[in-house]
């Protein structure tokens, strides 16, 4: 197998929230690549006939390669599955952008991942009915609350930061300033009037902090 992209988990990144511009070339990638049809990342690898292998000992936790004339993506074996979902996910996002024709980048595949596993109008609609409730709305698409967490602020264009011990990622409109990652993470820690902090129930080092209206 020939590698074309390595791709490592986030580390110690700090994210400005995404253009518009990008989530708006990204979601229309997400939807070519999914077609009219949900299911799950294997699934959608096979309609592009794209082959999907567990690798033990992997150390990146996804790559995408080529093997003679067939494009290829390994995963890290030992993953749990939401995770090995959104990294054969991930890797689909690096090559539909390249299909597409649009800039590659980690960020365009992470969030493709998250846009092939919760379309909008499906997300949107759990949000409806159950709210803010991160393990209700994560638990029908297969992912974890950290990713639709991620994908509530993307869709709802609110304020919202997910704050992991290792990263803090943020979502929301481009012209919300948030302070240097020490105070975001204080705000983790001890609250902050008019944010909601939300400790999630999958990962309990992780935190959310949604602007809330007033
Ligand atoms: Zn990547």
């Amino acid at each position: 197998m020939t590698y074309l992209f390595a791709c490592i988990a986030p580390l110690l990144e700090w994210r400005q929230a995404i253009p518009m511009s990008s989530a708006y070339e990204w979601e229309g990638v997400a939807r070519w690549l999914r077609g009219d049809r949900t299911g799950s990342a294997r699934s959608l690898a096979r309609r592009h006939e794209i082959d999907v292998y567990a690798i033990p000992g992997l150390r990146p936790l996804g790559v995408l390669g080529n093997q003679g004339d067939r494009v290829v993506i390994g995963y890290r074996q030992s993953l749990s599955e939401p995770y090995a979902e959104h990294s054969i996910r991930h890797e689909l996002g690096h090559w539909a952008m390249r299909k597409c024709g649009v800039t590659d980048s980690e960020e365009g595949a992470d969030y493709i991942a998250a846009a092939t596993a919760m379309p909008s109008a499906a997300f949107l609609a759990c949000f409806r009915s159950v709210g803010d409730d991160l393990p209700q709305l994560a638990l029908p698409f297969g992912v974890t609350e950290t990713s639709a967490a991620l994908r509530l602020g993307e869709l709802l264009g609110e304020a919202l930061a997910v704050v992991a011990p290792l990263s803090v990622r943020v979502r929301g409109p481009e012209d919300w300033v948030w302070p240097d990652t020490e105070t975001v993470r204080r705000w983790a820690r001890a609250g902050r009037p008019g944010l909601k902090k939300t400790r999630l129930r999958d990962d309990r080092r992780r935190v959310v902090l949604r602007a809330i209206a007033g």
